[in-house]
């Protein structure tokens, strides 16, 4: 017998069960097999009909009036940029932690980004961190859901609405969430999301963007959808460039991925609604353990959509301060799921500090502009220490008891028993976390 209760310490693992297809997504059905060999077998895998059809049944579940497909989610957001009107010289203010999608293709727009921290808690754009940074070049606030938190958005539309700005949501985390009632994405002036593999609503590579206001439709459809781009527009002065796409961007969706949506979009809302009945059971083990707490939204008739790659918050203190780095070690010798971190703050890559990526003889980031928007180490406190304080948790596709309970045990027995790992605590290294977000499982 060993002496400890910890499997990293000799002990028995907490998870001891065949996950089976536990964390498998999304999930593929013969239904989908054969929606992708109608689209193969017909030849039409660059075509739009299917397209129009997922788009048409997306915007009626989105409560959008439209919606427009593209090949992934930088298209979505980079055409989403262009429409809401940012151009050479503008600003867009996004939140530091997220994937590079929210904000990097403004560069390719002549404009450049001016970050925002993050609430603690929600791991969303403080909205109490937005309003100092508008300019009279500020032309959008990119909002991010992130890992399927809603983002605080009545004090955001407020504000942008008091400077006669538009709001971009990037709903590739929480695609069909809910905030205070209202579906994610379209609260603000536009939304654009990924639909790629790796996401809540995943149909392969794709994105796709959802709006009311027709200028900005006819907009996006100008900027990537040339082949769109005909006598069906209605604003005035785009109608002379009909034909060619403003800018020179293709950013069709395949089809191959249109009739894979249709298909997921039938059981997403079902699926999304078992998924946050297992993460909801996982945390409810946890109640009252020190030293972790869910990332979970507070407020009414909200949720986290599909609860993209679940986070907890960590809480050293008390555990006498053990590194997240050690605690995660633990979970996993558990046999659970445990990844410490996040999307690393994107103000501290060289990208949006020295890189010239367009040859203008000075960085990117302030190449069109008349200040220096850069943002040095330090500025963004909150988002450039939330590495040590988050970590992924395991995203259960089916609500299992008996397996939601064994990785719930890993967490608690872990916590309970931290005074054992203090020892031999390595501590956290300088980067905890990633820029890519995607990490073994
Ligand atoms: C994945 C992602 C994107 C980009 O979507 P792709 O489909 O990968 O191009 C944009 N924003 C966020 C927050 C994402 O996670």
């Amino acid at each position: 017998m060993s002496a400890s209760k910890l499997a990293i310490l000799g002990g028995p693992k907490a998870v001891q069960s065949d996950p089976g297809d536990m964390f498998r997504w999304p999930i593929i059905t013969k239904e989908d097999e054969e929606a992708v060999l109608e689209v193969l077998r017909r030849g039409a895998m660059s075509g739009w009909d299917v397209t129009m059809k997922f788009e048409e049944e997306f915007a009626a579940w989105q409560g959008t009036k439209y919606a427009l497909g593209f090949n992934n989610g930088t298209a979505s957001i980079h055409a989403a940029m262009f429409a809401c009107g940012v151009g050479v010289g503008d600003e867009i203010i996004c939140p530091s932690i997220t994937f590079w999608a929210s904000a990097a293709q403004c560069y390719s727009l002549g404009a450049t980004v001016v970050f925002a921290d993050i609430d603690p808690e929600t791991l969303c754009i403080d909205p109490n961190d937005i309003e100092h940074r508008i300019t009279e070049r500020t032309k959008a606030i990119v909002v991010v859901h992130y890992l399927g938190h809603p983002a605080d958005m009545d004090p955001i539309m407020e504000i942008a609405e008091r400077h006669g700005i538009k709001v971009i949501e990037d709903v590739s985390h929480a695609q069909g969430g809910l905030y205070k009632g209202r579906k994610l994405g379209s609260i603000g002036h536009v939304g654009a999301m990924s639909l790629m593999s790796g996401k809540s609503f995943a149909v392969g590579e794709a994105g796709m963007l959802v709006t009311n206001d027709r200028e900005i439709y006819e907009r996006a459809i100008a900027f990537g959808i040339y082949e769109r781009f005909d006598e069906r527009i209605e604003t005035e002065y785009l109608k002379a460039y009909l034909g060619l796409p403003m800018g020179g961007y293709k950013y069709r969706m395949h089809q191959l991925s249109s009739a894979v949506g249709r298909v997921q979009l039938k059981y997403y809302d079902e699926r999304c609604a078992e998924i946050r009945k297992a993460l909801d059971y996982f945390w409810e083990l946890l109640d009252g353990v020190p030293g972790i707490r869910p990332h979970r939204v507070k407020w009414p008739d909200s949720n986290m959509a599909g609860w993209y790659e679940p986070h907890g918050h960590y809480v050293p203190e008390e555990l006498g301060g053990l590194s997240l780095t050690r605690f995660a070690q633990a979970v996993r010798a558990e046999g659970s799921i445990c990844n410490p971190g996040c999307n690393l703050p994107l103000h501290t890559h060289p990208l949006f500090n020295t890189a010239d990526v367009y040859g203008h003889g000075k960085p990117t980031r302030i190449a069109n502009s008349d200040r220096d928007v850069r943002q040095p180490k330090g500025s963004l406190p909150v988002s450039e220490g939330i590495n040590r304080r988050v970590y992924g948790v395991p995203w259960f596709k089916h609500y299992r008891p008996e397996i939601i309970e064994e990785h719930a045990e890993a967490y608690r027995k872990v916590a309970m028993n931290y005074k054992e790992l203090l020892a031999d605590d390595p501590g956290d290294p300088p980067v905890l976390g990633g820029w890519r977000f995607f990490q073994a499982k």
